[in-house]
């Protein structure tokens, strides 16, 4: 799956939401998040996001790794 990582905090640009073909980018309080369970890895959120927020979860950087799991946590606790 692709992660929304700390970039995207407080700037939910939502570019993402409208090239995601099965809306799996969901908004949360202060940043977009991406359900690891419906995305189906086509990659076409990453260009669209202005704040280059979004990785694919195997290269994610290393500072931002505690977000793979955010993501996870915070989608499916909603
Ligand atoms: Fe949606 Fe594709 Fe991005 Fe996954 S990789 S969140 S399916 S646009």
């Amino acid at each position: 799956a692709y992660v929304v990582t700390e970039a995207c905090i407080d700037v939910q640009d939502r570019s993402c939401m409208e090239e995601c073909p099965v809306d799996c980018i969901y908004p949360g309080d202060r940043m977009m998040y991406i359900h690891p369970d419906e995305c189906v890895d086509c990659g076409k959120c990453m260009p669209a996001c202005p704040s280059d927020a979004i990785h694919w979860e195997y290269k994610v950087p290393a500072e931002q790794a505690a977000f793979v799991e955010a993501n996870a946590v915070t989608v499916r606790s909603n």
